[in-house]
């Protein structure tokens, strides 16, 4: 198993111990043996590789990306691609092991992987990051393809990247393979509703959470922490349910009306000067004031670790929903529960993307495209029931919804593991 990482002044030790400490939580309440505890703890399979790169002004640098597959017990693995500066081999561990679970929460036939590089995109032309992906591409094509395992975009990847890797694999094999990522243009394989897939399951997950605690949507408010793909869409359908989206926020800068913010028209400055920071209607705040706002949903879209053991005492909302992969560490899930936050887990609240990923995968197997309608409703119901699995699990095992979510998918694979048997 992967060693334990230090401390930090926050009292997280990152998001692989998070995962490994949900994961030895949900085999204890199962009652499972150290054997399949350490099947379930480790990657099946991972690879670390360099990425030589020509920049565009002639001078070369190496980067590294990653490919891990946590597990495949269940089909083919299945997850993001992501570029950032901050990626390193714990990090894809821990989010591949999320997708597993994630996967098998939605009941998706699918294992877990993730992938990075350890890049800042927005410093590189576009001309480079095609390179890089073709490379990395060329470099962990072995392990992929649309029975094997399906790439999607993340954090600083998006469908360009999706179209070049499937180009890419696509010319490697001699012939167009739809399947082998998703995420992918409309016009190039991909599913309508797929763009805006985990906003609306974040937000369906939120109102069925508001729901739950008696309150209506309407007059109801939120604080969005992050403003990419996943924090935009998600703050621009609470407000089209009703919900007051009185925060939000990206990298640079906070901003906070009480009275509700113009999302249409924050989206059209966003789209000007590329930040929410200095929009107009609303008044600038710190970035850690927006998550201790008073507030009925808390909704953290942005990346790992922002809830930790020094500020979860301060969150005043009602319902955290996690938009990112791993936004609470796990001794703020301990302090969030004690103070009586309802935290809907990413597993959960986020999985929307993956679940129209299978969609776009089986239409493009299939090579029959769907209505965005059909595409919604089926995302409605495959939410649905995972929220109503999750909040009976948690009320039979009284347990949280994170530690209940965690459990079902855990049951899940190992059971298909048991299934299968051990070979030879
Ligand atoms: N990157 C997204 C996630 O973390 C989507 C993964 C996918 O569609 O495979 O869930």
């Amino acid at each position: 198993m992967p060693i334990g990482s230090p401390v930090d002044a926050a009292g997280s030790r990152g998001p692989l111990d998070d995962a490994q400490e949900q994961l030895r939580h949900a085999v204890d309440v199962l009652g499972y043996d150290e054997g399949v505890h350490r099947l379930l703890a480790s990657p099946r399979r991972e690879v670390t590789v360099s990425i030589p790169l020509r920049r565009d002004d002639g001078s070369v640098e190496v980067l590294t990306g990653h490919r891990v597959q946590h597990n495949f017990s269940r089909g083919p693995a299945k997850g993001g691609l992501r570029y950032s500066p901050k990626v390193d081999l714990d990090e894809v561990r821990a989010l591949a092991m999320w997708m597993t679970w994630k996967c098998a929460l939605m009941d998706l036939p699918y294992g877990g992987a993730k992938g990075g590089v350890t890049i800042d995109p927005s410093k590189y032309s576009a001309a480079e990051l095609e390179r890089v992906t073709r490379r990395y591409t060329s470099e962990i094509l072995p392990m992929i393809g649309p029975t094997r395992d399906i790439p999607a975009p993340d954090i600083g990847t998006d469908e360009h990247t999706m179209a070049w890797m499937m180009d890419t694999y696509s010319v490697a094999s001699g012939h167009t393979v739809l399947g082998t990522v998703t995420g992918k243009p409309v016009s190039l394989g991909g599913s309508l509703g797929r763009a805006s897939a985990t906003s609306r399951g974040v937000v369906l997950t939120a109102l069925a959470a508001l729901r739950h605690l008696g309150l209506e949507a309407g007059g109801s408010t939120a604080a969005v922490q992050g403003f990419g793909k996943v924090g935009r869409g998600a703050a621009r359908f609470l407000a089209e349910a009703g919900v007051l989206v009185i925060a939000a926020s990206d990298e640079q800068g906070a901003i906070w009306n009480p009275d509700g913010i113009d999302l249409q028209a924050l989206e059209a400055h966003v789209e000007q000067t590329g930040s929410v920071v200095h929009f107009g209607a609303a008044t600038g705040i710190d970035n850690e004031l927006l998550l201790t706002l008073e507030v009925d949903l808390l909704v953290p879209a942005a990346v790992e670790g922002v809830i930790h053991a020094g500020n979860a005492g301060s969150v005043r909302a009602r319902v955290v929903v996690e938009g990112a992969n791993g936004p609470t560490t796990t001794s703020a899930d301990r302090i969030l529960a004690e103070i009586g936050t309802l935290v809907v887990p990413d597993i959960l609240a986020n999985a929307g993307g993956v679940v129209v990923s299978y969609f776009e995968w089986v239409q493009a197997n299939q090579a029959y495209w769907w209505h965005e309608a059909e595409v919604e409703s089926k995302l409605a119901e495959r939410m649905d029931t995972a929220w109503c699995q999750v909040l009976a699990e948690a009320d039979r095992l009284r347990l949280p919804l994170r530690q209940a979510a965690t459990c079902l998918a855990v049951r899940r694979v190992a059971e298909a593991h048991r299934q299968r048997g051990l070979y030879p």
